[in-house]
């Protein structure tokens, strides 16, 4: 039994609450609780009964609807007798349900007593993996998203389609699953292969695990560069019509998208409405980083289509290309998204207003996406949000290119210092990106996104600084232990 200090809400928390006022006692919460909920939030209950091991039926554990709390604000009160979560909407339910559940995960089920008044700082708070340099499971992915939705983060954005594997069917074109879903494992000299594609059941189960836990999925289609994979399987959707093959190494590659090929067109047509139809959130990410346009300066289609759309550099033919595929993605109803580069080469075609930035490449690509009047998303590699990066500067970690610490990640802030006042409702939020070249298999992916994801949910959440984040390390270690997450546990610095 615990004969030391009791430990507190303000210990056990990642992130913290906005308001948070300690009390006296704890809850302890064991098989025979029981919870009732508003039907508004049935689900919520639901997943309490799983979550928190109780049935239905008694008043233990209380789901109460309340007016005028925002879409993920909720009131929570731990007493000694009863736990009573309020909110307006059940995504603000959930989020008080996690953080009883953070609680009882970290303290042994004793969940200290509390009054919590809490909303977010940020409504876009994501975390994005690559599923093409490598594969991960369906039971995986479902993992990650229940750790995620823990910690109040509420965008899974999938990293579909890129040169080292294609992701998803499309009806009519069965060389994306027999060729550009699989690669040669390099690590091996025996020609091995590897692989594999989320059949449309894999992608609805994966989406109803998320939106039960109130987070949106965000496919990523990537277009027109990292297209190695496509090529393989459909050659004449290159420049010089191939052979290519399937990478099985990490770069940016010359072979990209014909921009000049009304088939390709056709064939993104059809993908676009493919993912726009299975994906119900309403986001398609369409990539657009990372082209490099050698192939397309000396093709003379992609001349041609220079030449008839008026376009006087192969930049300008880029942004002709994201403009096209804005539209596909807005004819089917859904917003498009794209990595900074979208905001090159413009000059001619202007960018689709409705369309997202995803500041990557520092902070610059959100200032000028802000200034030119679109929304924002902040998940710059220069600021903590590349998780792929090593945790400490070592040769002994493993990682890749770059260094992001855990006091980098705790210092992250989606709005860039220099931006005026009244560009700052742009920024929607942030997001941790998980490349995945070097991240071989799901236990790794553990250990590179925890604890900076858990940090950085927090400094999209309500920011605390770097002190505050070392005092609960140890209880954000036994909750994801409790979770199954092997996480790296060195320094900060
Ligand atoms: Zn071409």
């Amino acid at each position: 039994m615990q004969k030391t200090k009791p430990l507190t809400a303000s210990e056990l928390l990642m992130p913290l609450p906005r308001h948070l006022e300690e009390k006296e006692g704890a809850f302890r919460l064991h098989n025979g609780r029981t919870v009732s909920f508003d039907p508004l939030f049935a689900g919520v209950g639901d997943l309490a009964t799983e979550q928190l091991s109780c049935t239905i039926g008694g008043e233990d554990i209380l789901f109460k609807r309340t007016d005028s709390l925002g879409e993920d604000a909720y009131h929570l009160k731990v007493g000694k007798t009863q736990i009573v979560v309020k909110a307006s909407e059940p995504s603000g339910a959930f989020r008080g349900l996690q953080t009883v559940r953070q609680m009882a995960l970290a303290n042994d089920n004793i969940i200290p007593c509390c009054m919590i008044e809490d909303e977010p700082s940020f409504s876009w708070r994501g975390f994005m993996l690559d599923t093409s340099r490598h594969f991960f499971s369906v039971d995986f992915i479902k993992k990650l998203i229940d750790v995620a939705s823990m910690h109040h983060l509420n965008r899974f954005h999938w990293h579909l389609t890129d040169d080292q594997g294609w992701r998803i069917k499309v009806e009519g074109f069965d060389k994306l699953e027999t060729i550009a879903s699989k690669r040669t494992l390099l690590n091996y000299t025996d020609g091995r292969q590897y692989g594999g594609i989320y059949s449309d059941e894999d992608i609805l189960e994966i989406q109803q695990f998320a939106h039960r836990r109130h987070m949106m999925v965000v496919p990523e289609i990537e277009t027109p560069g990292h297209a190695s994979a496509l090529l393989a399987a459909y050659p004449e959707f290159g420049c010089t019509q191939g052979p290519y093959e399937v990478q099985d190494r990490w770069g940016i590659f010359d072979e990209v998208m014909c921009a000049g090929n009304d088939d390709l067109l056709h064939f993104l047509q059809k993908t676009i409405a493919k993912t726009a139809k299975l994906f119900t959130d309403p986001y398609i990410h369409i990539g657009g980083d990372e082209c490099p346009h050698t192939a397309w300066e000396s093709c003379p289609k992609c001349k041609a289509r220079m030449e008839k759309e008026g376009l006087a550099s192969a930049k300008q033919l880029q942004s002709w290309m994201t403009s096209e595929i804005c539209k596909m993605v807005e004819q089917e109803g859904k917003r498009p998204i794209g990595w900074d580069e979208v905001l090159e080469g413009t000059e001619k075609r202007g960018l689709p207003p409705s369309l997202i930035v995803m500041s990557w490449r520092g902070d610059q690509g959100g200032i000028e996406a802000s200034d030119r009047g679109h929304d924002v998303i902040m998940c710059p590699n220069t600021a903590g949000c590349y998780f792929d990066y090593k945790s400490i500067d070592s040769f002994e970690e493993p990682g890749n290119i770059g260094v992001t610490t855990i006091q980098k990640t705790s210092e992250f802030n989606p709005i860039p210092k220099s931006l005026e006042k009244e560009k700052r409702s742009r920024i929607l939020g942030g997001q941790g990106n998980l490349w995945t070249e070097k991240v071989t298999s799901s236990r790794l992916a553990e250990y590179m996104l925890f604890p900076r994801l858990s940090v950085m949910a927090e400094r999209l959440w309500n920011p605390q600084d770097l002190p505050s984040v070392e005092k609960r390390r140890a209880s954000l270690e036994k909750k994801l232990s409790k979770l199954d997450i092997n996480l790296y546990r060195g320094k900060s610095t």
